[in-house]
């Protein structure tokens, strides 16, 4: 079996297997107060430190939730706040920022807007006013890999003292360096399961000073901004996992650079979408490759490698699979030159730094030998 859609989710990575096995030995609630407990507790604020470290955040920054999923829709309920009244998101935010963003517009009546690439990469074309604004942009959009410039963003509006910034960093994290000072945000979301953690947990980083809501009351851990007993195990091995994507950005990239020419290279009917100009320039990632195939649907396409060469990629992002009128508009690819119904030809392929060389040319091969037989 050929493994390459880490942008869905990433196997768990042996070092966080190792941390979890070791932290699931005993069980203890970290809210507890006998010696147990206590354990539990140190792991989990050892594990904070960690995650919060890889981004240049404080400990007291990071709330651990169930998924990037959960902190989008929590960092989404900020725009409660009785001076926002207007919500801006990136065209291509993930469903979860998306749908959450349209709903908490609509309840309180603001107004709901939609920021294409462009304006997002280039804010002095930007013509409306951002004050008193709740705005999420995505990091990495997870079809096309593109990257959206955060930072300039950000320093662009700095003067938005009464506006919030959030950002989706889910499939950035562990490929990308962030500094969630440089960035200049409000709240930061990003998931476990993306860069070799296990499923189920998440972050939000919300900033000090900003002031949010709970989503879930209870018991009032993490601050009292999610409540539930936090899974620890789950955490740790979330922790290990980031420290050693974090530690090896740079070295990780030029691998899965590597990956991306020798499978892009080596293709001949299906071309990438993404040029490589873009991923030299650092505007795309090359670990999230979306690939058109002319005169094949990518839902059969992805059967056929999975049933025939064992080969697991997708057919564009895992969640949209559960949607039932399939595929949302996946603005960015009208940005390479490509129609929105190309959509149903577009593969994605995503490598992590654990795939081969060999890997990468077997994948293409296999694409290649079925466009030639139709
Ligand atoms: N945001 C982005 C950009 C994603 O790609 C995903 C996962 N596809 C999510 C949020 C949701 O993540 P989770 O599965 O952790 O809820």
């Amino acid at each position: 079996m050929i493994y390459a859609d880490h942008a869905a989710t990433s196997p768990i990575l042996p070092c966080a297997q190792k941390a979890m096995m070791e932290c699931m030995k005993y069980g203890a609630n970290p809210s507890s107060q006998h010696a147990m407990g206590v354990w539990a507790k140190e792991k989990l604020e050892k594990a904070r430190e960690t995650v919060a470290n890889c981004i240049n955040a404080s400990p007291e920054e990071i709330i651990f939730t169930s998924g990037a999923t959960e902190s989008n829709n929590l960092a989404a309920h900020a725009a409660k706040k009785f001076w926002i009244d207007k919500m801006f998101v990136s065209s291509y935010e993930h469903q979860s920022m998306e749908k959450a963003a349209r709903i908490l517009s609509f309840e309180n009546k603001m107004p709901f807007y939609q920021l294409p690439c462009r304006e997002i990469n280039k804010p002095h074309l930007l013509k409306k006013n951002l004050h008193n604004s709740f705005v999420s942009i995505n990091m990495v959009d997870s079809i096309t890999g593109c990257i959206s410039d955060v930072q300039a963003f950000s320093n662009f509006f700095c003067d938005m003292e009464e506006s919030i910034i959030h950002t989706d960093a889910t499939q950035a994290i562990g490929h990308i360096n962030i500094d969630v000072e440089k960035l200049n945000i409000d709240m930061m979301t990003f998931s476990s399961h993306k860069l070799g953690g296990p499923l189920g947990v998440g972050v939000l980083y919300v900033r000090k000073g900003i002031d949010i809501e709970p989503l879930i009351y209870g018991g009032n851990q993490e601050n009292g901004l999610r409540s539930g007993t936090e899974n620890v195990p789950a955490i740790v091995g979330f922790a290990a996992a980031m420290q050693e994507r974090c530690n090896n950005i740079d070295k990780n990239r030029k691998k899965i650079k590597r990956l991306h020419s020798i499978f892009t290279n080596s293709l001949k009917e299906a071309k990438p979408v993404v040029q490589n100009d873009y991923i030299t320039k650092r505007h795309a990632t090359p670990h999230i490759i979306p690939v058109f195939v002319p005169n094949i649907e990518n839902d059969a396409l992805v059967s056929i490698l999975s049933d025939k060469y064992g080969i697991c990629i997708s057919a564009g992002s895992a969640c949209d699979s559960n949607t039932k009128h399939k595929k949302h508009a996946y603005p960015l690819i009208e940005e390479f030159g490509f129609h929105p119904e190309d959509i149903r030809n577009i593969i994605r392929v995503s490598f992590s730094p654990e795939n081969t060389p060999q890997e990468a040319l077997q994948i293409a091969k296999a694409i290649n030998e079925i466009t030639d037989s139709f």
